[in-house]
C-alpha cells in the first residue's frame, strides 16, 4: 500500500494490516524464501519536518532453503524496527544528523511504499547463508547425501580402516557395559 506522506496526520498514522507474500515477491522481483503465510505488520508512522519516522514490527512464516543441505525449513520472523524516510533529494536533511543515527532511506517522490518497508526488513532479518540448524552437517560432496542422516559411507572408505575400526571398537566396549 503506498502513503502519500503529506496525507499523514499531525497525529501520525497507525497502521496494522497484513500483505500477500506475493506483493513483496513481485516487488523483489526473486527471494531465496517463500511465504507460508501473510505478513502481519504493525506500523506507527509520523512525519515530522519533511523526515518521516517509521517503527514497526512484523511477524512472517517463511519456508527457507538451507545453504548446506538445500532442505527447505520454516523460520518464523518477528522483528521490531525503526526507520527514517526522507523525500529523495533533499540531501540536506542528510547533513543534519551526525553519522551513526538511525539508517535514512530516501522516498520515491512523497510516496511511502509499505510493501517496501516489509521487503528492506526481510531482507535484513533473513541470513544469507540459511542454516536449517546451527551444526547441519550439510552435503556428502562426493555422493550428496545428507550427512546429517548418517555417515554416507564413501568418505569412510577413502581414509584408513583403522579410525574405523577403532571407533567401533568403542561403540562396541560401551553396548557391552
Ligand atoms: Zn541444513
Ligand atoms: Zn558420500
Amino acid at each position: 500500500m503506498k502513503i502519500n506522506i503529506h496525507d499523514i496526520p499531525d497525529a501520525g498514522l497507525v497502521l496494522d494490516f497484513k500483505d500477500e507474500g506475493k506483493n513483496i515477491e513481485e516487488l523483489a522481483g526473486r527471494l531465496d524464501f517463500s511465504f507460508l503465510s501473510p505478513v502481519s505488520a504493525h506500523l506507527d508512522i509520523s512525519s515530522s519536518e519533511g523526515m518521516v519516522n517509521v517503527n514497526g514490527n512484523m511477524q512472517a512464516r517463511l519456508l527457507v532453503g538451507c545453504s548446506r543441505c538445500l532442505k527447505e525449513f520454516q523460520s518464523g520472523i518477528d522483528t521490531d524496527f525503526s526507520v527514517i524516510y526522507v523525500p529523495g533529494g533533499e540531501k540536506e536533511t542528510e547533513k543534519e544528523l551526525k553519522p551513526g543515527d538511525l539508517e535514512l532511506n530516501y522516498l520515491d517522490g512523497h510516496e511511502l511504499d509499505t510493501t517496501e518497508i516489509l521487503l528492506a526488513q526481510l531482507s535484513l532479518e533473513v541470513p544469507i547463508k540459511p542454516l536449517c540448524r546451527e551444526d547441519c552437517k550439510g552435503l556428502c560432496p562426493k555422493c550428496g547425501a545428507d550427512m546429517n542422516a548418517g555417515a554416507c559411507g564413501c568418505g569412510e572408505e577413502a581414509k584408513t580402516d583403522s579410525k574405523t575400526d577403532a571407533r567401533f571398537a568403542k561403540l562396541k566396549d560401551f553396548k557391552v557395559k
